[in-house]
């Protein structure tokens, strides 16, 4: 397990749980708006943040009865060939789990699913999927893996979200009806503004969206997914 970093308490990451976020290093994608660009290029790794297992699971040991939840995120956590053994041992703590992850590893997410070894699950959804090689920076995107991956989430009985860091560039409205037909029936849908973190892979090519253009976003969404949020924001009541 490549562990990337490690931030010790959350109250965000994992919804109505006090969590600790591990991060996973290393990403099949490229976003060129990637914005934890240190675990996802090897000339930008953070040493500092490189952790060892045993470190980790002592960490944890000594959290417990103060946190409840580890979320695990990235990079994509999915790409770790050992993420299940080290999932079943956090669970073995007595902590719950929540997963983000890309949705390119659908064979991976359904043996995750179906051991009932996660909590919550968090799928980003990067664009349309005529749109994913440009948002993912790679020239030939798994998209059918990615709609594997939204049809297993529908269907696990699993709580999970559905989540787009919106960007002026990649964003309009026909990209955004196309993600909502993608992921109809979806109780949770968020659409995230992005945010320069200062640590982008690619710098300088991206905007963040105006608040009335998310707003104009989030309503076209809200046609197939009535539920859809900005996070963070405030929700059109209408
Ligand atoms: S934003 Fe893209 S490149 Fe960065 S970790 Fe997520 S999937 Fe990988």
């Amino acid at each position: 397990m490549r562990i990337g970093g490690l931030q010790k308490l959350t109250l965000l990451d994992f919804p109505e749980h006090v969590a600790c976020t591990v991060f996973t290093w290393g990403c099949n994608l490229r976003c060129p708006y990637c914005h934890n660009s240190s675990l996802v290029l090897s000339d930008r790794i953070h040493e500092e943040g490189l952790m060892g297992e045993d470190e980790f699971f002592g960490f944890l040991r000594k959290r417990q009865g103060l946190l409840d939840g580890v979320a695990i995120t990235g990079g994509e956590p999915l790409i770790q060939p050992d993420i299940m053994e080290f999932i079943r041992k956090i669970r073995d703590l007595g902590y719950l789990v929540k997963l983000d992850t890309n949705g390119s590893f659908p064979e991976k997410l359904r043996g995750i699913l179906d051991e009932h070894l996660v909590d919550y699950v968090a799928m980003d959804i990067k664009s349309d999927l005529d749109g994913y090689a440009e948002a993912t920076g790679v020239k030939d995107p798994p998209v059918d893996k990615i709609r594997e991956s939204i049809d297993l989430l529908k269907n696990s009985g699993i709580p999970f979200e559905f989540r787009t860091t919106v960007i002026d560039e990649l964003h309009n409205t026909e990209v955004m009806a196309a993600i909502a037909d993608l992921i109809e029936g979806a109780d949770r849908y968020f659409l995230q503004r992005f945010e320069d973190s200062g640590e982008l892979i690619e710098e300088g090519r991206f905007h963040a969206p105006s608040e009335e253009k998310l707003m104009e976003l989030l309503k076209v969404v809200r046609t197939k997914v009535p539920n859809a949020s900005i996070r963070g924001g405030e929700i059109i009541k209408e």
